[in-house]
């Protein structure tokens, strides 16, 4: 099938590369241009865990193939969230099961993010453009958009998608009012490695839960932990693949986190912490988790490979109000970035993009116009993930002490969420 369309998608994020695929495979006419300079130019975190939103979304817009080389690469740990305090008593062990598309029980994965970026890639090398960095764009009186990049590039199309992340250039362009806050929280992000014997020396109840908290209470540091076992691995299965996917191998890892509140006195300001070598990271997080933290903690914190720390800010999006739809649009932390304690901001990304592909090839089926299809998506975009946005929030404050603003505040909130949190 083809029809006359062309999209640019600015960001070759999960939600990004998620669209390119789905609005390609309706026949559209699709260019992604992201601002890094290569897929590997900087780190982008570890493991990734997707849930029922996610998977839906990814199936909806990958092809068959790639959407089982995509499942074949991740981990399927148990189906479990557990909540633990500092000397690890259970406070919440919750069933996690929102993981299938096909309802079957099966629960959520935990994906190596580079390794599903690398996935998604795949039949898309040739329309991704890396060093374009978005820094405008303009309407034309055709009614189409010309994006303008910072190499002095400039590419013209009937719809701009901007899935450009947390500091979306389109987003302050369309929507100048919404607001990203600071959510009071850092996290320093690292792998314990499994490899060889490794895995014998990492405490068996790791491995009981596809994500443990390991938490000191609101408004103090807590540790995440997760493990990332891979069902294939990737360097096998994507040559294994019809066609092949190149795919470079990674081994076995517990994804492992340290977060505190920004105004812990061991946690510098940020612009001091991401300048840290990783070997300082790991001296702040010993100061972070003084005190009577149980002693596995400290021994998986020995275990981190210290090459990998990096430290994070967390953000989160101030829900908008409604807004005229434009043959521009957003999609996934560009517009509802949130605090990951819920796992569920790249899940939304790839709703939503399997939501605008579904309203896309619908609009162009039945002949209307492809700002029917922007209008058909936020409208529901909004309401979903702006509720998620909002339960983030309010779990964060409970568990982590991440920031509150009041519903009050946040004027579309959508339908209740399920937080996995919730009750505990
Ligand atoms: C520690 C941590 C753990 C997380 N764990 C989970 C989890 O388990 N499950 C889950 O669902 N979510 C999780 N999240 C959230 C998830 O990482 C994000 O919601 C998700 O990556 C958003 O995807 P995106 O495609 O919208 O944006 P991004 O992944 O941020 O991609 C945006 C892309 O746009 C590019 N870009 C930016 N500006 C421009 C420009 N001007 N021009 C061109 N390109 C540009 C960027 O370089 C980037 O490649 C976690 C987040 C954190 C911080």
């Amino acid at each position: 099938m083809h029809n006359p369309y062309r999209v640019i998608v600015a960001g070759a994020g999960l939600g990004g590369l998620a669209l390119a695929h789905g609005l390609r495979n309706q026949g559209l006419d699709v260019a992604v241009y992201e601002r890094d300079a290569h897929p590997g130019a900087r780190p982008q975190g570890y493991r990734i865990q997707l849930d029922e939103p996610g998977l839906t979304g990814l199936e909806h817009c990958v092809s068959p193939p790639l959407f089982r080389l995509c499942l074949a690469t991740a981990g399927s740990p148990p189906a479990r969230i557990s909540v633990r305090n500092r000397h690890l008593d259970a406070l919440a062990d919750k069933a996690a099961l929102r993981g299938s598309p096909a309802g079957d029980g099966q629960g959520p994965l935990a994906f190596n993010r580079p390794t599903l970026r690398q996935v998604m890639l795949a039949g898309l090398r040739d329309h991704v453009h890396y060093g374009a960095r978005l820094t405008a764009y303009r309407h034309e009186a055709d009614g189409t958009v010309t994006a303008h990049f910072a190499d002095g590039r400039t590419a013209s199309a009937d719809l701009l998608v901007g899935a450009d992340g947390v500091n979306s250039t389109v987003r302050r362009a369309l929507l100048p009012e919404a607001r990203i806050e600071d959510a009071g929280l850092r996290l320093i992000y690292g792998k314990v490695p499994l490899t060889g014997s490794a895995r014998a020396d990492v405490p068996p109840w790791v491995f009981d839960s596809i994500f443990t908290v390991v938490t000191g209470g609101p408004g103090h540091p807590h540790v995440g932990l997760g493990p990332v076992e891979f069902n294939a691995r990737p360097e096998q299965a994507g040559p294994a693949h019809v066609p092949p996917v190149a795919l470079s191998p990674v081994d076995d890892y517990v994804a492992c986190m340290v977060g505190a509140p920004s105004d812990h006195p061991a946690v510098p300001p940020f612009e001091v912490l991401r300048a840290l070598t990783p070997a300082q990271l790991r001296d702040v997080t010993r100061e972070v988790l003084v005190g009577e933290w149980h002693e596995d903690v400290h021994h998986l914190l020995d275990l981190w490979d210290t090459h990998s720390l990096f430290a994070l800010r967390i953000s989160t999006a101030v829900p908008v109000p409604a807004w005229e739809s434009r043959p521009v649009t957003l999609i996934g932390d560009a517009i509802h970035a949130m605090s990951p304690v819920l796992a569920m901001g790249a899940n939304t990304a790839l709703r939503d993009a399997g939501e605008l592909t579904h309203a896309i090839a619908g609009a162009v089926g039945r002949g209307e116009r492809l700002v029917d299809a922007v209008r058909a998506y936020e409208n529901r975009m909004t309401d979903y993930a702006f509720s998620i946005v909002t339960d983030s929030r309010r779990t964060g404050q409970q568990r982590v002490g991440q920031r509150w603003i009041p519903p009050a505040e946040s004027p579309l909130i959508g339908q209740g969420y399920m937080s996995l949190w919730s009750g505990v």
